[in-house]
């Protein structure tokens, strides 16, 4: 579980994100959404210890980042920068990721295999398409095989079928019983794959509760017909 304690992150007199409290449940896809500049990649930055916070805490099943002795096999990621060197083929990619990791060669291509990206597996990354390098980002995420996953804003600019294919994947890893925290902007992608919904606002929590929930208090049980 990812637990976040009045954490809060000033950039200069700029707070990006402003006293967040809020816990990630296990084994269900929560959403995190919230406008352009509501702080999510910041929040999901400071939940990796890739930057840190003014005050406040976050931990991962009681931890911080910096602490999990194999954190690969805790939580992977997929962040909005692309990480992947442009020289180097998707599976040395994941290769030397997996070795710094002590995770099994066999990994990288069961991964490859999950993600489709087996027949370009030996290419060089700077040929992918925005989707292969979305899938290549997923399987680096998936490599560690870990509990919790977390993906800041996967379906931007994907086609609808790179859509339609990621909504399905977190969906089946919750079903496995995995924790899956999303980002998105979008309020109609997270109605369609979350469970749980955390709504930001400049950098503040607005909301915290069940998709249902959500649903029911925003949703109009009548219509009115003129004519
Ligand atoms: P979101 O991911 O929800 O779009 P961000 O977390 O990227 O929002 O940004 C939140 C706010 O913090 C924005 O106003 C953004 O301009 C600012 N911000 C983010 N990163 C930095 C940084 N490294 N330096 C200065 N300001 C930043
Ligand atoms: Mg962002």
């Amino acid at each position: 579980m990812i637990e976040l304690h009045q954490l809060t992150k000033r950039y200069g007199n700029k707070l990006a994100v402003d006293g967040l409290s809020f816990q990630v449940p296990q084994g269900v896809v929560t959403g995190f959404l919230g406008p352009n500049g509501a702080g999510k990649s910041t929040t999901m930055r400071m939940i990796l210890d890739l930057d840190r916070p003014t005050s406040g805490r976050v931990s991962i099943d009681g931890k911080g980042y910096g602490q999990l002795s194999e954190p690969l096999k805790k939580i992977g990621a997929l962040l909005e920068a692309k990480a992947v060197h442009p020289g180097r083929s998707a599976y040395d990619h994941l290769l030397w990721l997996a070795q710094s990791n002590r995770i099994p060669r066999s990994r990288v291509d069961e991964v490859l295999a999950l993600v489709g990206l087996t027949p370009v597996a030996k290419k060089r990354a700077k040929g992918f398409s925005l989707g292969m390098g979305q899938r290549l980002g997923i399987a680096s995420a998936l490599l560690g095989d870990p509990e919790i996953l977390m993906f800041d804003e996967p379906v931007n600019g994907l086609d609808p079928e790179g859509i339609l294919w990621i909504r399905n994947l977190m969906k089946g890893l919750a079903s496995e019983g995995r924790t899956v925290f999303v980002s998105s902007h979008l309020m109609s992608e997270m109605a369609l794959t979350a469970d749980h919904l955390v709504v930001i606002g400049k950098g503040r929590l607005l909301a915290d509760l069940s998709m249902a929930e959500f649903i029911k208090q925003n949703a109009r049980s009548a219509a009115r017909i003129r004519t």
